[in-house]
């Protein structure tokens, strides 16, 4: 899929994920929500840094171009060391190592770990980045026509006054892990949420995604996974725009109404 639907396929979940703890009995405060949909909206677009043209390799200039080259080789090593004689030969890392639910877990537990041991700086970092790439994600046109400058003053004051709020006695900020020192260990969550919805909407494409290595499907570890080939589409394809879209966005307004409990 695009950017676009990605981002709001991610967005969708997370607020489909606040219905479904408010069912058990874990009610996320609206910052959290809001947060966490946003982050979850940038998180679905993290899995393309293996690919130059994708909106994350570009969102961040110098930065994001020499991680996704880092991110291609990386890949692309971790596929020749581990491919079968049944896996393709292939000429770069592009929907390997980052579409799969290891590297979902990874990223998820790695943000998790920064943001409980790092101080607010480390927060704000990991809100920063997020809350670009949802910009990036979910206003694509009008993000390509601004300037990437503006784009990341919006990220950088949307971060600190959302991290301000989800700060504050019941903002948030100690959602579901309510121990000594857990504050923000949610904030992996919705990034490895992100991940796996993106592998997800990769799968559905006419290539699928490869989410479950280095687990052996038939003879091969980077089985591409997806449905049979007649419901698959392509990737910026009618069905992308007019169907899929639509429907994340009728979902995530639904779950959002849930995870509000005024539903
Ligand atoms: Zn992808």
């Amino acid at each position: 899929m695009m950017g676009p639907a990605h981002s709001l396929s991610g967005a969708a979940a997370w607020l489909g994920v606040g219905a479904a703890a408010a069912g058990f009995g874990h009610p996320m405060p609206w910052p959290v929500l809001v947060v966490g949909a946003l982050i979850c909206a940038g998180a679905a677009l993290a899995p393309d840094l293996d690919h130059k043209s994708a909106t994350i390799s570009r969102a961040f200039g110098p930065i994001s171009r020499i991680l996704c080259e880092i991110i291609d080789k990386l890949s692309y090593a971790v596929y020749k060391a581990t491919r079968t004689k049944a896996d393709p030969r292939r000429s770069g890392g592009h929907r390997t190592l980052t579409h799969t639910a290891v590297w979902a877990v990874l990223i998820g537990a790695g943000t998790s770990a920064l943001a409980t041991t790092g101080d607010r700086w480390a927060v704000l970092g990991i809100l920063f980045v997020h809350l670009v790439l949802a910009v990036e994600g979910l206003l694509w046109r009008m993000a390509r026509t601004s300037s990437d400058v503006l784009v990341w003053l919006l990220g950088a004051t949307s971060a600190w006054i959302l991290a301000g709020v989800l700060d504050r006695p019941g903002g948030g900020s100690d959602w579901l892990f309510t121990g000594d020192g857990q504050e923000y260990l949610w904030l992996g969550l919705p990034i490895v949420l992100g991940a796996l919805v993106h592998d997800i909407g990769d799968a559905l494409t006419v290539s699928g995604c490869p989410i479950l290595w280095p687990l052996p499907i038939g003879r091969k570890r980077w089985y591409p996974l997806g449905p049979p080939k007649g419901m698959r589409f392509r990737a910026g394809s009618r069905v992308e725009t007019k169907v899929l879209m639509p429907a994340f966005l009728v979902l995530g307004g639904v779950g959002g109404l849930g995870a509000l409990e005024l539903l």
